[in-house]
């Protein structure tokens, strides 16, 4: 008989750990469980270089594209704007690339992350079904389908407002404040560019989200609603897609961290951790360091450079030599030592919260965090900080009930070192 043939998908990550991750775990199924062969497009990163994780079967082709010039583009633009803006800016390398695929292989399907959005139009230019594939939530997609419905109808230049607050399905009621950054303001630029894309998600043939529906049930059923109307591709929650230990391992081996933890009782320690890119402000570092001092519990904190500029992200900023550690209290190191723990930049985290003696999770609430916490049954408190967190930390807290959620100040100031040891001790029990 002939070697049956695997059919080939074609996945578009753009850069950043959190969407790089779920999206290569994305393609490790698809090419294990599935059967299909993979080329995985990425984009010269624009920060540190990204490695890939190692469980990334070897068969797949990964295929960078040529470095775009973006450093026209404000230093302090909005993150997910300077992505899309990447992207777009290399759409032309993309069809060239999608081109020379199809004229040996023929291509099953385009794969991109939603913010990829652009290159749904190349599938279609293609003849090839594209399924959109979001990183984040079936809530975040539900914001996207509500911007777009209001526009029905829109004349060309007219931005409506969504409702404050906007009701989400489950009994969400998001204020303006809990909608991430772009979706605040019907005047700001980033909003027509959200318009233009969740409008561009109609070509899709699909959309996946990184998701669950015994995580999101109300939004699950509502969607499939939605779909049989027609309003929107159908929505095939495919998570959650999360490392496992085993990769991280063969990508980190041995670490300081996991022998560290070895030494700790089980469920005693706060891992505190802001994801890829969360940044805290001086001020807020201290605090925390006071609020996890005061609290006598045992923490592990993974400390970042912290915001010089108020935005609550730092994502590409910084050098390799920067040592997030000097901008801790003076003497906390050593006043905590042997019951704390501060390491700089990076931990592999899915080991971390897997490890017996993790107890509780102090997130930013990134989704691919939020989904490690749960997968590996740690309580969070939830302490968001930009895109879509302050969304998924109600989630959390209101319809699942994981989570506590740190009580912010209306005036947007710092959080105090009390309200940080008290919800700490709140969740680890005994006061
Ligand atoms: N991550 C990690 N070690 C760290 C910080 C982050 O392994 O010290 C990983 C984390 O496990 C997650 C991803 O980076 O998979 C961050 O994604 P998330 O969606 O939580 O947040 P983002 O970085 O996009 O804000």
């Amino acid at each position: 008989a002939p070697p049956t043939v695997r059919p080939h998908v074609v996945l578009l990550a753009s850069p950043d750990a959190g969407h790089l991750i779920p999206l290569c775990e994305l393609t490790r199924r698809l090419v294990e469980h599935h059967g299909f062969s993979a080329t995985l497009v990425t984009f010269h990163s624009l920060s540190e270089q990204q490695s890939l994780p190692s469980s990334l079967p070897a068969s797949v082709t990964i295929a960078p594209l040529p470095a775009v010039q973006i450093d026209d583009l404000p230093a302090n633009a909005y993150r997910p704007t300077v992505l899309v803006e990447l992207i777009r800016r290399s759409l032309p390398s993309l069809r060239t690339l999608l081109r020379s695929i199809s004229s040996t292989t023929p291509i099953a399907a385009l794969v991109p992350d939603f913010l990829c959005s652009t290159a749904l139009p190349l599938a279609t230019e293609l003849g090839v079904p594209a399924y959109i594939f979001i990183t984040t939530n079936i809530t975040y997609l539900y914001l996207i389908h509500r911007l777009v419905e209001l526009h029905e109808g829109a004349s060309p230049g007219e931005y409506r407002a969504l409702t404050d607050p906007l009701e989400i399905p489950g009994g969400l009621s998001l204020r303006r404040a809990d909608l991430p950054e772009g979706y605040r303001s019907s005047k700001a630029p980033v909003y027509a560019r959200l318009l233009a894309a969740g409008r561009r998600y109609r070509l899709a043939h699909g959309v996946l989200a990184n998701s669950f529906s015994e995580m999101e049930p109300a939004a699950a059923e509502a969607f499939r609603q939605i779909a049989e109307q027609g309003a929107f591709p159908p929505v095939l929650p495919v998570g959650p897609l999360v490392r496992s230990e085993s990769d991280e391992e063969a990508a980190a081996g041995a670490s300081p961290v996991l022998e560290w933890l070895d030494g700790q009782p089980a469920r005693s320690v706060v891992f505190v951790s802001f994801g890829s890119g969360g940044a805290l402000s001086v001020e807020q570092t201290a605090e925390l360091a006071a609020g996890l001092e005061a609290t006598g519990h045992r923490f592990l904190w993974v400390v970042r450079m912290p915001s010089l500029d108020g935005r609550s992200y730092t994502f590409g900023a910084g050098a390799d030599d920067d040592d997030p550690l000097v901008w801790l209290p003076q003497g906390f190191v050593q006043r905590t030592q042997g019951r704390g723990l501060a390491v700089a930049a990076w931990a592999p985290q899915v080991r971390v919260l897997s490890h017996p003696a993790t107890a509780a999770f102090v997130s930013h609430c990134g989704w691919n965090s939020t989904l490690e916490g749960a997968v590996a049954g740690v309580p969070m408190i939830a302490w968001p900080l930009h895109t879509e967190q302050r969304m998924n930390a109600l989630l959390l807290e209101e319809s699942l009930g994981v989570a506590l959620r740190l009580r912010e100040r209306e005036d947007g100031g710092v959080v105090a070192r009390e309200e940080v040891a008290a919800t700490v001790k709140e969740l680890m029990g005994g006061g």
